[in-house]
C-alpha cells in the first residue's frame, strides 16, 4: 500500500465529545467517522485491524471446534415473546416494523434466534454437543452511548452459543472457551484478566468476564494480591462481619434536626459510624424496596435486584417514600410492613447491636436498635458493595480495586432458555431432556479501542503487532534524491514479498510530517530511507513501542531482522 493512495484522513481538532484516548485517536488518525451517536464507519486502517481481531478469534473459535454461522440481524418479535424477553429487554432493544406492521428487532443478542435454530434441527443425544459462533453486527440502543467504539450502539461481536446434554458438559464446553477467551487476548498483546462476574439470578460461578486493564474503562474490578481472586465489584461476595455481643438496651427515639446524612446524624449524637444503619430506597417493578446496610457501607445495586428477583432499579422518588410511610433521609426498617414493601437487610446489620437508624419521621432517629427484637426483613442478604481494604472472599487478605474495560464475557445459561424455547434432545433412554447452553461474546469493536486505551503515548497509537493495520512503514525522506527513492521502492517490494504487511510514505511531504502521521497512525516499526542510508549503507529502523533506533546494514539479511523482530513486538 501507498500512503498516497491511502483513506485515512487525519485530523487537526477532534470533536470535544471525544474524551477518551481511544475515541479521540481513531478519529484522529483517520480510522473511523461518526454517522450518528454511537454509530460509526470503519475506514480502511480501522477495518484491516478488525479483521485481524477477527481473524485471530476465529482461529481460537475453530480450534476448540466451534463451528461459524452466520444469523440474521432482522429477528421476529415472536421468539423473543415465547422466550418472555420482548417485554422485558426494554428501550435498549431496537424495534422495527415491516410493511405489514408486523415486529422485529435488530438483533441485540441470539440466544432466541439460535435456541429456535437448534430445536429444529437437533433432536437426539448423538448430535450433541454442538457449538456455534457467528462475527456480526449488533444493535443496542444504550442509554448512554459514548467513548467511540466502547459503549456504540451499533458494534460488532463474536457470539457463540453451545449445547450439551448435561451440566458435565456445558462445564467442559465452557471451560474451553474460557481457555479460547485467554488465548484470544493474549494473541491480540492486550493486558487483561479474568475476573468473576454477576451471572445474575443463576448464581454461582457461572460467568467471568475477561477485563483490559485500563484507567478508562467503566467496569470496576477488585482483585486480590494474596490469592488469584479477581472479579466485577458487581459481583464480588462479601463475608458477614461479626460484632461483640453486647445486652440489648431499650430503644429510643432522639431528635436530629437537619441531619440529612449518615456522618450528620453520628456527628450529632456523637456516635461511631460502625453503630449507624442508613437506607438506599429504590423502585422496582414489584415497588418499592428499601435497603440497610452499616452507615460506612455502600449498597450493592446488582446484589439487590438478584435478592428482589426484579428486572432493575432505579432511585425511588419521595412520594413513593411517603405511601410507604417513611421519609427520606429518616428511612429506618423498625415499624414497617415487611409484606407491603421489601425490606433488604445486608447480612452485617443483622449482627449489629444497638444501633441507631432513621425513624421514618422527619427529624428523627432510633437509638438502640437491635434485629430480631425491633424489625423483621424481607430479605437478609450480602447486599454490600465491596471497597478497598475489605476482606478477600477467598483468602481473607485485603482486595484492591482497579478499572477495566470488559472485552469479552462467558456464561453459563444452563436450561434458562432450551427450556422457555422448548429446545430438547431425546436421551439414551428415549426421554426428552432440555439442553445446557452457554452463550460466550466478545466485543470486537470494542477490543480494537481496548488496545488503543492500553498502548498509547502523546504523539498517537502504539499497535501490538499482532492486529497493527500494517507492520513496517518505509519512508523515503528526500522525495528528490533518486537513488534512495529508488532504494526504498526496492525494500518496500523485499518486504512485500517476504510477507510483511508494509506500506511506504510516497507523499511528497517533509520528513517531519510523516514521522508525525507514522507515530499517530502507531505502525509497529519505520524503515528510513534517504541519501545517508546510501552513503553509511545503514538502514535507520525505529521500534514505535520504545522509541529504540536500530541501525541495519543493507548488506545484511534485514528482511529476516524485521520479521523477527516482529514477533517480538
Ligand atoms: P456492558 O456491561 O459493557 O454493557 P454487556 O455485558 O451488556 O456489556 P454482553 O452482552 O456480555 O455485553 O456482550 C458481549 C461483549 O460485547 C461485551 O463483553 C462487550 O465487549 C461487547 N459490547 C457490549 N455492549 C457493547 C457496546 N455498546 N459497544 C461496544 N461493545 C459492546
Ligand atoms: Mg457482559
Amino acid at each position: 500500500m501507498r500512503v498516497s493512495k491511502l483513506y485515512a484522513p487525519t485530523l487537526r481538532e477532534v470533536p470535544a465529545e471525544a474524551e477518551i484516548p481511544s475515541h479521540k485517536l481513531m478519529l484522529r488518525a483517520g480510522y473511523m467517522r461518526k454517522a450518528a451517536g454511537g454509530i460509526y464507519t470503519y475506514l480502511p486502517l480501522a477495518w484491516r485491524v478488525l479483521h485481524k481481531i477477527e481473524n485471530i478469534v476465529r482461529e481460537e473459535m475453530d480450534a476448540i471446534g466451534s463451528q461459524e454461522i452466520l444469523m440474521p440481524v432482522v429477528q421476529p418479535a415472536e421468539i423473543w415473546q415465547e422466550s418472555g424477553r420482548w417485554d422485558v429487554y426494554g428501550a435498549e432493544m431496537w424495534r422495527v416494523k415491516d410493511r405489514h406492521s408486523r415486529e422485529f428487532c435488530l438483533g441485540p443478542t441470539h440466544e432466541e434466534m439460535v435456541t429456535t435454530l437448534i430445536r429444529a434441527d437437533v433432536r437426539s443425544y448423538r448430535q450433541l454437543p454442538l457449538c456455534v459462533y457467528q462475527i456480526q453486527d449488533k444493535f443496542r440502543d444504550e442509554r448512554r452511548p459514548r467513548f467511540g467504539l466502547m459503549r456504540s450502539r451499533e458494534f460488532i461481536m463474536k457470539d457463540a452459543y453451545s449445547f450439551d446434554v448435561d451440566e458435565a458438559g456445558l462445564n467442559a464446553s465452557y471451560k474451553a472457551m474460557y481457555d479460547a477467551y485467554t488465548r484470544i487476548f493474549t494473541r491480540c498483546g492486550l493486558k487483561f484478566r479474568p475476573v468473576e462476574a454477576d451471572s445474575g439470578a443463576i448464581g454461582g460461578s457461572g460467568s467471568h468476564e475477561f477485563m483490559v486493564l485500563a484507567d478508562s474503562g467503566e467496569a470496576e474490578i477488585v482483585y486480590c494480591e494474596k490469592c488469584n481472586y479477581a472479579a466485577n465489584t458487581e459481583k464480588a461476595e462479601l463475608h458477614v462481619i461479626e460484632t461483640a455481643p453486647e445486652a440489648a438496651q431499650e430503644k429510643q427515639i432522639v431528635a436530629t434536626p437537619d441531619c440529612k446524612t449518615i456522618a450528620d446524624v453520628c456527628a450529632y449524637l456523637k456516635l461511631p459510624v460502625e453503630k449507624s444503619v442508613k437506607a438506599v430506597a429504590y423502585k422496582s417493578e414489584k415497588g418499592l424496596i428499601l435497603c440497610f446496610v452499616r452507615g460506612d457501607h455502600e449498597v450493592n445495586e446488582v446484589k439487590v435486584v438478584n435478592t428482589c428477583h426484579v428486572l432493575g432499579v432505579e432511585m425511588a422518588d419521595e412520594a413513593m417514600l411517603t405511601a410507604a410511610g417513611t421519609v427520606g433521609g429518616y428511612m429506618g426498617p423498625v415499624g414497617l410492613d415487611p409484606k407491603k414493601i421489601m425490606i433488604v437487610v445486608d447480612q452485617s446489620v443483622m449482627k449489629m447491636h444497638n444501633f441507631c437508624c432513621g425513624a421514618n419521621k422527619e427529624g428523627f432517629h432510633y437509638l438502640n436498635v437491635n434485629p430480631g427484637r425491633d424489625f423483621t426483613p424481607t430479605y437478609v442478604a450480602d447486599i454490600r458493595l465491596i471497597q478497598e481494604g475489605d476482606a478477600c472472599p477467598h483468602c481473607g487478605g485485603k482486595v484492591s480495586k482497579a478499572r477495566g474495560i470488559e472485552v469479552g464475557q462467558v456464561f453459563k445459561l444452563f436450561t434458562k432458555y432450551s427450556e422457555a424455547l422448548k429446545a430438547t434432545y431425546l436421551d439414551e433412554g428415549g426421554k426428552p431432556k432440555p439442553m445446557q447452553m452457554g452463550c460466550y461474546g466478545v466485543g470486537v469493536s470494542r477490543t480494537m479501542a481496548a488496545a488503543v486505551e492500553q498502548y498509547n503515548d502523546e504523539n498517537g497509537i502504539i499497535w501490538p503487532a499482532a492486529i497493527a493495520p500494517y507492520h513496517v512503514l518505509v519512508v523515503p525522506v528526500n522525495n528528490k534524491d533518486q537513488e534512495s527513492v529508488q532504494k526504498a521502492e526496492e525494500i518496500y517490494t523485499q518486504l512485500q514479498q517476504a510477507g510483511v504487511e508494509v506500506i511506504i510514505d510516497d507523499r511528497n511531504e517533509r520528513p517531519g510530517v510523516k514521522f508525525k502521521d507514522a507515530d499517530l497512525i502507531g505502525y509497529p516499526l519505520r524503515v528510513v530511507v534517504g541519501p545517508k542510508t546510501i552513503s553509511t549503507g545503514n538502514l535507520e529502523l525505529k521500534i514505535r513501542k520504545t522509541g529504540e533506533v536500530k541501525m541495519l546494514p543493507l548488506i545484511s539479511d534485514y528482511v529476516t531482522t524485521i520479521k523477527e523482530l516482529l514477533k517480538t513486538l
